[in-house]
This record gives structure tokens, sequence and C-alpha cells, in this order.
């Protein structure tokens, strides 16, 4: 049993660092097709945030693969397999909910994380991303990476989820955890200019945390920040070989 759940967290930290290299090396693509000389001169600072990630997954597989290995062999979680074990409606409320609780604990942690001591011991880590990249999306200390890892396992065990709208969910996660520190905007100007992105985070806002850090906390959402007074709008992009690179 033992050697199972052994194999299982395993399983789960080699399928979360493919995850990570698929999306943030997809995305550098991206960014070096569509913005060639973005990431100019930060070579070193992208060979720190791919270690710093990989040690992460190995920690987010941990408590993923032991919520794995429960669900399998145990019955553990509030996970489920039939579509209709819930009206089809709680599929895209479940998402919803999962993003804001997510949400309401990463602005919580993160504020947390911007405590002198704390800041000075573990998360300037990932403030060491100046600017950020597509692969700083994982780049934590180790101890802060344990506050990210146990929220999506301690959930299913809250809260209600179809087997593939939790997919989706995480699937959410990993592609605006690494558009949102890719350096450009991905979506359209109407999405992050207009109405919905005055509720919704994307890289320019995300941006403006890595510029000033007292301010923009929150991950997927911005009424956090609108609530507590630490939303100060969305950042710009220093051009490649703009005045503000160093
Ligand atoms: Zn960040
Ligand atoms: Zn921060």
């Amino acid at each position: 049993m033992t050697l199972a759940i052994f194999l299982s967290a395993l399983a789960m930290t080699a399928i979360v660092g493919v995850r990570y290299l698929l999306a943030s090396g997809g995305f550098a693509l991206a960014t070096r097709l569509r913005h060639p000389g973005l990431y100019r001169g930060l070579d070193r600072q992208i060979r720190r945030e791919i270690g710093w990630s990989l040690a992460s997954a190995a920690i987010y597989g941990v408590p993923a693969g032991i919520v794995a290995w429960g669900w399998a062999h145990r019955g553990w979680t509030r996970i489920y397999a039939d579509a209709h074990a819930f009206p089809l409606w709680y599929l895209p409320v479940a998402v919803l909910l999962y993003l804001l609780a997510h949400d309401a604990w990463f602005y919580w942690t993160h504020r947390w994380m911007h405590r002198p001591a704390l800041f000075r011991r573990m998360h300037i880590v990932h403030h060491a991303s100046r600017p950020p990249t597509a692969w700083a999306a994982m780049s934590f200390h180790p101890f802060e990476a344990i506050t990210g890892a146990v929220v999506i396992p301690g959930l299913v065990f809250l809260i209600p989820i179809h087997v593939g709208a939790l997919g989706l969910v995480l699937a959410i996660m990993t592609v605006m955890g690494v558009t949102n520190h890719m350096g450009w905007e991905v979506w359209p100007r109407w999405v992050w200019r207009g109405p919905l992105g005055a509720w919704l985070i994307t890289a320019s806002h995300h941006q403006r945390h890595h510029e000033r850090y007292h301010c923009n906390f929150g991950l997927y959402f911005r009424h956090w920040d609108r609530l507590c007074g630490t939303d100060a709008g969305l950042g710009g992009f220093a051009p490649p070989e703009g005045p503000n690179r160093s």
C-alpha cells in the first residue's frame, strides 16, 4: 500500500512536471514567434524559473498523488464520474466554485507571503522574475509551493465535481498561470481592456504585481483586490530593449 501511494505521488509529479514543460514551453515558443527578443538577456533567470518550477512540480505531485490513490482505491473525495450524478447545470457551477475558492485562497496566502519576514525567506523567489516569463508559472520557494499544492486536493473533499470538470479547472489553472506571466497579452484586446477584463486577471494585471509588489494579489479574478483596495489597474510591458530592462 505504501508503495502504491508512493508510485501514485511519483506519477503525479511526472504529470505535473511534464504539463508545466509543455504549457510553459509552448507559450515560450509562441512568445518567440509573436514577440521575438522579448526574453532576450533572461537566460539565467529562465533557468532559475525552470529549476524552481520543477521542484514545485514534485511538491504538487505528493498531495495530488495521495488523493488520486485514495479516490481510485478507497472511494475518497467528492469527484464523480457519472455526469448525471448531479444536474447538468452543476457542471459549470462546480468549475466556477473551484476557481472562486482557489482565487480566495491564493489572494489571502499571497498577501500573507508579502509580509516582510515571509517575503524575504520565500516569496522573493517568485519575485526574482523581473520581468516574469512564461517559465515563471510555478517558480515558487518550496514552502510557498506547499500552500499552492494543497488547494485542489483539499477542495475535492469539500465540493463535488465531475472528473471532466476537474480536468477543465486544472487546464484553466495551468494556462492562466503561464499566460499571466508571459509578458504580453494572449487574449484579444476587447477581453482584457473591456468589461470582462475589469473582473478577470490577465497578464497586464499580474505584470503590475511583479512591477510594484504591493498590489494586484489575485489569481483569476479582481474582486478581492477591488474589495480590499489593492487593485492598481493594468501594467504595461517593457519593450524588449527598453530602458527598464536590466
Ligand atoms: Zn507572479
Ligand atoms: Zn507576490
